[in-house]
């Protein structure tokens, strides 16, 4: 196949005979965790839907399948959160929650002319969950009945968020994480990694191919991860107060436009913890930071089972908290006191 995408072959699968039979649909809804594979998805679905041999793969070389690779198709139209808000500051912008009504208008503008050069005209909207009711509304039409010559892809983290007359009017295509071996073999193939990166890349992932790569891409934010993950592992031998300090700067972060610092490293905390209630439960294969299975399992032996299962749900529960607007410093605070040591 010569889609370039590594793993989800079901997803092109279907993807490639529906093409092949004339049986497209006229919206689709790609979901699945970040860094998994969708936006390149929905490129190669527009590339395959109009490139110059035919298809129903994209060729991939030519003019315009490259083209739309570059993002300088005319008749290949993005929107998401990052269109609405390229012309602000990045406080402003990271402070920016929903996708709005304005951005749905301005992408489907002029979804009623025909197509400039290529056979079929594609809207991908990417951040799709994000979407308030009013620009669902304002776009439900649209989506029911677009002109002949139009496809709409939707791209969305979780297809849970989005409300059902919008899902129903998609043929969705959920993807989900890869296996652990198909990453680090990709790791390997693709950007020459060792066996050891490569596993170790993989194991970090969680199956998500384009997260490994972007870290690849920037030992900078690996580093820095690496030393946050040793932070919070140390908070559980540290007296409480430098706990609540952490969540103070926290919290500064998160009301500062930060939001999504903020979650990346509670998704980091939740991770290690995860890691420890495996290991207590007897599934130590399901490590995902296997450089650290020394830490990993002195915490799982020192701490019991139910403190270690109740402080998982707990980060659940800080996440949901946030989501829902409740005080940063109060919604860390409160994880804190249930860190078992502390
Ligand atoms: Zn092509």
């Amino acid at each position: 196949m010569s889609w370039d995408i590594v793993g989800h072959e079901w997803a092109i699968d279907i993807l490639q005979r529906s093409i092949a039979g004339g049986r497209a649909a006229h919206a689709y809804l790609l979901s699945g965790p970040a860094g998994i594979g969708k936006s390149r998805l929905a490129l190669r679905l527009a590339q395959a839907l109009n490139c110059d041999a035919g298809g129903p793969a994209p060729c991939l070389v030519c003019r315009t399948c490259k083209r739309i690779e570059r993002g300088n198709h005319p008749d290949v139209r993005l929107a998401g959160m990052a269109s609405q808000t390229a012309n602000l500051k990045p406080e402003e912008a990271a402070r920016q929650k929903d996708l709005k009504i304005d951005t749905v208008r301005d992408w489907l503008a002029d979804i009623h002319l025909r197509p400039y050069e290529a056979r079929r005209r594609v809207f991908i909207l990417h951040d799709a969950e994000r979407l308030t009711e009013a620009a669902s509304n304002a776009m439900l039409k649209t989506l029911e009945e677009p002109p002949p010559y139009a496809t709409l892809i939707l791209v969305a983290h979780t297809s849970g968020e989005l409300l059902p007359t919008i899902v129903s009017r998609c043929q969705p295509l959920k993807l989900r994480p890869l296996a652990r071996t198909v990453v680090a073999d990709a790791l390997r193939e693709r950007l020459n990694l060792t066996e050891a990166d490569a596993a170790l890349l993989a194991a970090w992932s969680g199956g998500r191919i384009g997260w490994a790569i972007h870290m690849v891409e920037n030992p900078d934010e690996l580093e820095a991860r690496q030393n946050q993950l040793d932070d919070l592992i140390a908070m559980q031998a540290q007296p409480r107060t430098s706990g609540f300090r952490w969540a103070e700067e926290r919290a500064k972060e998160y009301r500062a436009g930060e939001q999504a610092v903020v979650f990346e490293a509670l998704a980091l905390w939740q991770s290690w913890w995860r890691d420890v209630l495996m290991v207590a439960a007897g599934c130590p294969d399901q490590v995902v930071h296997i450089d650290r299975r020394d830490d990993v399992e002195q915490a799982a032996r020192r701490y019991r089972l139910a403190e270690i299962q109740g402080f998982v749900a707990r980060l659940n529960d800080t996440v949901r908290q946030l989501r829902e607007n409740v005080n940063p410093q109060l919604a860390l605070e409160n994880a804190l006191l249930h860190l078992p040591g502390g």
